[in-house]
């Protein structure tokens, strides 16, 4: 490490344990940070736009994620071998392994994350609530712990009230769901969610809360620095969401005024502040009838993060890569200043209508531009989407004055938006747009699901 931007000894050298479009985003805040990068990659991303802008690439593995990406030994060995001093997570992958953190602090490398102890804690989606709770952050009503067997799951159902939801402790994807709205159906719905848990995380712990019927998904970002500062920037409404996945997201929320955004903005920092909470974070809640009730604490960077950058101006990587070094947040609580809208839309390599994976060479590739407009994509003509990874390919995010503005702007830009030889959500987006309903704002969880099932 040398004296970089500010007073404060900076990286000279990140790796970066990711691939697709975060690995090139954060390519991009290391970069103008004067800091070197080195990309990590599968045999099926040789090609890929992240190894060919970083200025080393080590091959870790074999396309499947658990042979490359998810290899830590391979990850460690390469940043041994380049000579990195840090490595940034990304999301997705290992960017919630506290032991992956806890290795690569091990190895003499900063992690350019929050602690391990975090991590595991909030990773503990029964431990998280229960912390949650005693940092009074107000929690949605649920069984106190993890559901052991029917018996306890019956006792709990009727002290909550029917509709529940049972979730998965160790959770994540929306895997190991299920909602009982009576008695008779609980037991299946209680097997069912153990049964998918146990295959999807390898832990069948399961817990139980109210079922909301109307919500809105409504998460506050927050950042720290290990010197005891934690500020928010603000919310992101995304209750646009196709089985509990996210599909727009945008800020401010049309259901917040200022006042309730200040208000449980710091309620989550002075809980952060009194765990010691260091680098971003986000705490994800439900909002109902004018009340939070907190769901999971997410202890990365989110795909959506470009909203709140859109509104604020805050490099949220570059403050993820100073704080990890060391260096103080560059900005306060009243230093934070709300512009605007932003609106963001995550594309994906899928059919529009049915959602099946449509992997495979991008014949054409045109971004759309102009002002207010950001695309944040690995993609390029020639370009071959892998059928090994996620399937999201594009993320395009609008900034406008008003809400208004950034409509506008996002309905033109889907409209120059164009990506050949792979079907894509494009032409989803669009519709969404033209429904009455999301440009008024009046949309809960359950609207996206609604709206997809109707006849066109
Ligand atoms: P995961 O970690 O799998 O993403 P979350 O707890 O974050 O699980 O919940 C994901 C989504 O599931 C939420 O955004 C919301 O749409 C829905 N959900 C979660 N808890 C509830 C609840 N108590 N009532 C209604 N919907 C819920």
């Amino acid at each position: 490490m040398t004296g970089g931007t500010g007073a404060r000894p900076m990286f000279e050298k990140v790796l970066i344990a990711n691939r697709g479009e975060i690995a090139l985003r954060i390519h991009r805040a290391c970069r103008e940070l004067g800091i070197a990068t080195v990309a990590v990659h599968s045999t099926a991303d040789a090609d890929a736009m992240h190894v060919r802008l970083a200025n080393e690439s080590v091959c870790i593995g074999p396309p499947q994620a658990r042979d490359s990406y998810l290899n830590v030994a391979a990850i460690l060995s390469a940043a041994t071998i380049t000579g990195a001093d840090a490595i940034h997570p990304g999301y997705g992958f290992l960017s919630e392994n506290a032991d992956f953190a806890a290795m690569v602090e091990e190895h003499g490398l900063a992690f350019i994350g929050p602690t391990p102890e975090h991590i595991r804690m909030m990773g503990d989606k029964v431990v998280a609530k229960q912390t949650a709770r005693k940092l009074g952050i107000p929690c949605v009503p649920g069984s106190d712990g993890p559901v052991q067997d029917l018996d306890a799951a019956v006792a709990a159902a009727e002290q909550i009230g029917y509709p529940v939801l049972i979730k998965a402790a160790a959770g994540g994807g929306g895997r190991g769901m299920k909602v009982a709205a009576s008695r008779a159906v609980l037991e299946e719905a209680f097997r069912t969610a153990r049964g998918e848990a146990e295959a999807a995380f390898g832990d069948g712990r399961v817990y139980m809360e109210k079922y909301l019927g109307h919500p809105r998904h409504i998460e506050i970002q927050v950042i720290g620095d290990s010197h005891g500062n934690v500020v928010h920037l603000g919310e992101r409404d995304c209750s646009l969401q196709r089985k509990h996945q996210k599909l727009v997201e945008e800020s401010p929320s049309p259901a917040l005024n200022a006042e309730q955004r200040m208000e449980i903005g710091t309620t989550v920092c002075d809980a952060l502040r009194k765990l010691g909470y260091r680098n971003a974070g986000t705490v994800e809640f439900l909002y109902e009838d004018g009340k939070f009730y907190f769901i999971e604490m997410n202890t990365r960077l989110q795909v959506e993060h470009p909203v709140t950058e859109m509104i604020t101006g805050i490099d949220l990587v570059r403050e993820q890569i100073r704080i990890a070094a060391g260096a103080p947040l560059s900005f306060s609580q009243d230093d934070v200043r709300f512009a605007g809208h932003a609106i963001e839309c995550r594309v994906t390599a899928e059919t529009p209508t049915d959602f099946r994976p449509s992997p495979g060479r991008v014949a054409e590739y045109h971004p759309p531009g102009g002002l207010g407009v950001r695309v944040d994509s690995a993609l390029y003509a020639g370009y071959s989407v892998p059928p090994y990874y996620d399937s999201m390919v594009a993320k395009l995010i609008v900034h406008g004055a008003t809400r208004n503005e950034a409509l506008m702007r996002l309905r033109r830009s889907l409209d120059e938006f164009v990506i050949g030889g792979i079907e894509t959500t494009l032409p989803l987006h669009r519709r969404i747009l033209g429904s009455g309903d999301f440009v008024d704002g009046a949309y809960d969880i359950h609207w996206l699901e609604r709206f997809v099932g109707l006849k066109r």
